[in-house]
């Protein structure tokens, strides 16, 4: 290709390559949730409908990014935690967190009308911000989710202490923040107990503990109710697009964690979601778009606008694609057929359990923090 003399422009961009083998996190965070959330009428303190949107836009970010390993979300926000020796974009972070964010917010929107179905889209665009940060250790991992999902459990006590004061005792906002502060966590279950006859433990889980996304093998025929033949009319290269959802069947959840009794609810509410989902799959929702997007298309995720950035990188595009799509991926069989997808053998299960403390980590998320095969690092 000829060069033009505009090319030095080139030049000005800076190479944001994150730093290798560390783990990147990447968190999409709604921005003025509080006037989105009023606009819409969100029930308080939580909004199912909005959880598990939020859950959808996250579940197809998970689907289309095999990198991603554990993702967790409450509130407005959702945590994405990156393999460490995630190649993706050639780790340039401006390209993953764009990726991320964008394809969180779009799903968002684009699956509005399952959860809110009243109406077809929102009242006016929701905007998310995104941020990659990087975790040199498993340590700051765990302590990172730990935050999140403390977070998550002050957050809600204090919110749903706050509203059952306003709903439920007549107070004015002002007057429950006054009631509520210098109160601790203890002082907060006493009153919902005594004064709203509510029992914080046995509330859902989707609310106390947030929403935990991981890859686990997809349940037998028999559970196939358990399976939600979603996303495949949106997302490109869906040769799989079985997303799972935890339900009473999902036993492997059962094994190795065994949810309390409060759990239950919260199961509830997954189910219902599942049942809807199943019946409107029977009902012939339209899936022919799956057959017709062949992965291919997924080599064109590098894809930017820049044609000389294309030019250099093509000779390595085909083998960095394969690479980040299957990291056992052998060199030498470039010019066989590109696997479909290795690694979406496992479905992407929701659950809302603890991920604070080492059972978690032991248990269920042992293969997040296993060691990783080291990659031969590609000469440039
Ligand atoms: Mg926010």
């Amino acid at each position: 290709m000829a060069k033009s003399k505009y090319e030095y422009v080139k030049e000005f961009e800076t190479d944001d390559r994150l730093l290798r083998n560390v783990y990147i996190l990447v968190r999409v965070d709604g921005k003025g949730f509080h006037k989105f959330s009023a606009a819409h009428q969100f029930t308080k303190p939580n909004d199912v409908r909005a959880l598990n949107l939020m859950n959808h836009a996250a579940r197809s970010v998970m689907h289309e990014l095999d990198d991603i390993l554990l993702a967790f979300g409450e509130s407005d926000e959702y945590s994405f935690l990156f393999r460490k020796s995630t190649d993706l974009y050639q780790r340039r972070e401006a390209k993953i967190v764009s990726t991320v964010v964008s394809l969180f917010t779009s799903a968002y929107v684009y699956y509005w009308g399952d959860y809110f179905t009243d109406s077809k889209r929102p009242l006016y665009p929701p905007v998310f911000d995104g941020r990659a940060v990087l975790y040199p250790s498993e340590v700051e991992v765990k302590d990172y989710f730990a935050w999140r999902q403390a977070d998550t459990h002050i957050n809600n006590l204090f919110n749903t202490s706050f509203w059952a004061l306003v709903e439920k005792g007549g107070l004015t906002p002002k007057a429950a923040e006054i009631r509520l502060s210098g109160t601790d966590s203890k002082d907060k279950n006493e009153m919902l107990f005594t004064e709203f006859n509510t029992n914080y433990s046995k509330l859902p889980a989707i609310f106390r503990k947030g929403s935990v996304l991981l890859r686990e093998g997809v349940p037998k025929d028999s559970d196939k109710d358990a399976v939600i033949p979603t996303l495949p009319e949106t997302l490109p290269g869906s040769t799989f697009a079985n997303v799972v959802v935890a339900t009473e069947a999902d036993s492997v959840s059962d094994k190795v964690s065994p949810a309390p009794e409060s759990e239950t609810s919260t199961t509830t509410i997954d189910s219902e979601t599942v049942k809807l989902k199943v019946e409107e799959a029977k009902k012939g929702r339209d899936t022919s778009n799956d057959k017709k997007r062949p992965n291919e298309d997924d080599d064109n995720e590098d894809d930017d606008d820049n044609s000389d950035d294309e030019a250099k990188e093509s000779q390595s595009k085909d083998t960095e694609s394969r690479n980040d799509r299957n990291e056992n991926a052998n060199s030498s069989s470039e010019k066989k057929e590109k696997p479909a997808f290795k690694r979406m053998k496992k479905g992407v299960v929701i659950d809302h359990i603890d991920i604070i403390g080492e059972k978690f980590w032991t248990g269920r998320g042992a293969y997040i923090l296993a060691p990783e095969k080291k990659k031969k690092m590609r000469s440039k």
